[in-house]
C-alpha cells in the first residue's frame, strides 16, 4: 500500500491541485447560480407574477428551472469533486472501481473526477 502510494505521490499531487482547482471554479459557478436564483426570485416576487396565465410569469418559470437544474449539476459537480479528493485522501483515487486496475493518467488528466478505467466507463 505504501509503496503503491509513493510510487504514485507524484501524480496523485497533482490530481490534489487539479481537483481543488476544480472545486474552486465548481464552487464560485454555484455561488453565481444561486445568486442569480436569489435575484430571480426577488424580482418575481417584486412584480408579483403570476406563473399560470401570465405569459412572461411563465418564461421566469422556465428560466427559474433552468437555473434550478444547472445549480443540481452544479452540486453533484462539487459532490464528485469532493468525492474524488476523499478518494486521493484514501489512497483509492485513480483506481478502477470496477476491474480494480489503475485508470489512464490521460483520462485522469482530462476528467480528475473519473472512478472508472475507459474499458469500464464504455461498458457500463
Ligand atoms: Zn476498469
Amino acid at each position: 500500500m505504501v509503496s503503491r502510494t509513493n510510487e504514485r505521490g507524484y501524480r496523485l499531487r497533482e490530481a490534489r491541485e487539479a481537483l481543488a482547482a476544480e472545486r474552486a471554479s465548481a464552487q464560485e459557478r454555484l455561488t453565481g447560480l444561486e445568486r442569480d436564483f436569489a435575484g430571480m426570485v426577488e424580482s418575481s416576487a417584486a412584480t408579483n407574477a403570476d406563473d399560470e396565465h401570465d405569459p412572461e410569469g411563465a418564461t421566469i418559470a422556465f428560466e427559474r428551472q433552468h437555473l434550478v437544474a444547472l445549480m443540481e449539476q452544479a452540486r453533484d459537480r462539487l459532490a464528485a469533486i469532493d468525492a474524488a479528493l476523499q478518494r486521493v485522501a484514501d489512497g483509492t483515487y485513480g483506481w478502477c472501481e470496477i476491474c480494480g486496475r489503475p485508470i489512464a493518467p490521460e483520462r485522469l488528466a482530462a476528467r480528475p473526477t473519473a472512478t472508472r478505467c475507459v474499458g469500464c466507463a464504455s461498458r457500463r
